[in-house]
């Protein structure tokens, strides 16, 4: 019976041995282009890999009269015109692209080559509409390296990736495939101990294999990139509800306006997330313990993508109410029955002299984002709250050489916070305030004030974070007639109805405690008293119309 089973599995086998072959065989057959490749071999380092190479690429061209193969040794003068330094190295079709490939084509990484070998010799990726749109945007030269490993199951995916890039745009983006166990001591140089692993102009931009779409994203953006959202050409879009602003509020609005059964819409100009994007680490949402901002909002974004259409990137410009809403963005037209403000607020700025020309320059709202470059250096983190101390403790973490200064004699961040910053050691200077920052091209020096004893000093450092809080995104709102508070927040009733019938607020922009629990606890209200609203409209109700 084992033995019966055996000679099954054996003939299964040697019929698959038989049968990939004839399907590649297939395949190749039809490629109409020449496929160059230059090989650079060596006979004293990584030679069994060197062989390793010669003996695929023999099997290739076993399939395809297509691939034409040239060999140097690492001593030949090829190697110094075509600037290669590591063997075995194969460069592809170099009077068109910049490709190559340092390493051996085997293992998991025999697959990449098959589909460089598709890709080549058809002249084409078939890459997504999507991913050659963000292509198309890359203005600027990009130099990817991919580290791989013969051994990883994901790396062929992201390795492809980078291939279709570097086909699609042969003008602009090069590539270098790098195997890490033929070439450790490049995989060392970049940490690469983990694959797949991306850079572009040696940044890092991606870990792990991307679905293509994201993988184009993040080479544009140059850096890593979790959601994508794909762009709409869409002239005009009917709604029942749209809602303008990202953050929390705007998403979960978007949650349990979708579910309600209304036809949702999310207009962001910026990032997703919101504030709590830029928030280096939460932990005080409701079960998870502790999770980044960044991780958070992706969480938050794609649990709304599952259920509404995301225009990011888009601005409104104009809105024009009635018993339709008209919407003018940027880039379109809505008509929606509701609209729904969740515009948040943006940070607040200290306005002291040098404050403006040197933000980019040493001067920073967002530790997040910038803390890593100010690794081992010193800087300052302005203001009192939750924000000042959670993004000190940050930057703590970091290895930057932070201090806080407070303008009053305590902090008024939470008492959990505040026991954090005591136990790390990060030092408070109170009763101190920022005179002026100075520096020729970046900070190099502030000046301080001591607002009890008028005490003046001055100290060098490389970094001025400010977290002093933020003022409500209302300009639109006022544009559009909608009331404001004294304090400058969307005045609102208990159902988050503004003074403008089907008109709504819900989150930052409208004052309150301003976490990222209660911005989505009121989403979610909001998008719940504009579903009430639409099918019982409450303006019919007190007989207001
Ligand atoms: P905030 O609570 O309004 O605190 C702003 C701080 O900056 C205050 O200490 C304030 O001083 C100081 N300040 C304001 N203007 C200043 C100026 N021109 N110069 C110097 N200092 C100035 O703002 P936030 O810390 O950004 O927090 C905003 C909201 O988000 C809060 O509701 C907070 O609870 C929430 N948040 C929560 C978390 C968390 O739960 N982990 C994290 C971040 C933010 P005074 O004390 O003298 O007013």
């Amino acid at each position: 019976m084992i033995k019966r089973k055996r000679k099954e599995k054996d003939t299964k086998l040697s019929k698959e041995a038989y049968e990939i072959p004839a399907r590649l065989r297939s395949i190749f057959d039809n490629i109409p282009n020449n496929i160059d490749i230059l090989l650079f071999t060596n006979h004293d380092k990584n030679a069994p890999l060197c062989q390793a190479t010669k003996k695929v690429l023999a099997t290739f061209m076993q399939l395809s009269s297509k691939i034409i193969l040239r060999e140097f040794d690492i001593s030949n003068r090829a190697a110094k015109r075509f600037n290669v330094e590591y063997t075995p190295a194969l460069i592809f079709n170099p009077n068109r692209y910049k490709i190559r490939w340092y390493g051996a084509p085997i293992g998991e990484e025999t697959r990449t080559l098959v589909e460089a070998f598709i890709m080549l010799g058809h002249g084409e990726t078939h890459i997504s509409q999507d991913s050659k749109k963000i292509l198309e945007r890359i203005s600027m030269p990009r130099n990817i390296k991919a580290f791989v490993s013969p051994t990883c199951p994901y790396c062929p995916q992201q390795a492809v990736n980078a291939l279709k890039a570097a086909i699609e745009r042969p003008g602009i983006i090069s590539l270098e495939i790098i195997d890490i166990q033929a070439n450790p001591e490049l995989a060392e140089r970049y940490s690469a101990q983990s694959v797949p692993r991306v850079y572009a102009d040696d940044t890092l931009i991606a870990l792990g294999a991307q679905p293509e779409e994201l993988f184009m994203l993040s080479l544009e953006k140059m850096e890593q990139q979790t959601i994508f959202i794909p762009e709409s050409d869409a002239k005009e879009v009917d709604a029942d509800l749209v809602i303008v602003g990202g953050g929390p509020a705007g998403l979960t609005a978007g949650i349990y306006g979708a579910r309600s059964g209304l036809r949702t819409v999310i207009i962001e100009k910026d990032i997703l997330g919101g504030q709590a994007a830029n928030t280096p680490i939460v932990e005080n949402y409701p079960g998870i313990n502790q999770i980044g901002g960044k991780a958070l909002a992706d969480l938050m974004a794609s649990h709304a993508l599952e259920y509404v259409k995301i225009f990011l990137e888009e601005e409104v410009i104009e809105i024009k109410t009635g018993d339709k809403i008209r919407v003018t963005s940027n880039r379109r037209r809505f008509i929606t029955r509701a609209l729904l403000f969740a515009t948040g607020a943006e940070y607040r700025r200290i306005d002291v002299p040098g404050e403006s020309r040197l933000t980019g320059h040493g001067v920073s709202y967002c530790s997040t984002c910038d803390g890593p470059l100010f690794k081992g250096k010193k800087a300052l983190m302005v203001g009192g709250g939750d924000s000042a101390v959670t993004e000190a403790l940050h930057l703590h973490n970091l290895g930057v050489d932070v201090t806080i200064i407070h303008r009053r004699d305590r902090l008024r961040a939470q008492e959990h916070l505040v026991r954090s910053l005591s136990a790390s050691g990060v030092s408070v200077i109170y009763n101190t305030e920022i005179k002026e920052i100075r520096g020729k091209d970046r900070v190099e020096e502030v000046e301080l004030i001591n607002n009890v004893t008028r005490e003046k000093t001055t100290i060098t450092l490389e970094g001025v974070f400010i977290a002093v809080g933020y003022n409500p995104v209302v300009d639109l709102a006022i544009k559009t007639g909608v009331e404001i508070t004294p304090d400058g927040y969307i005045k609102h009733d208990e159902h988050h109805r503004t003074n403008i019938h089907g008109i709504y607020s819900a989150g930052d922009v409208e004052g309150g405690y301003k976490q990222i629990v209660t911005a989505a606890g009121h989403g979610s209200e909001a998008a719940l008293a504009i579903f009430e609203d639409l099918v019982n409209p409450y303006w019919k109700k007190e007989g207001e119309k």
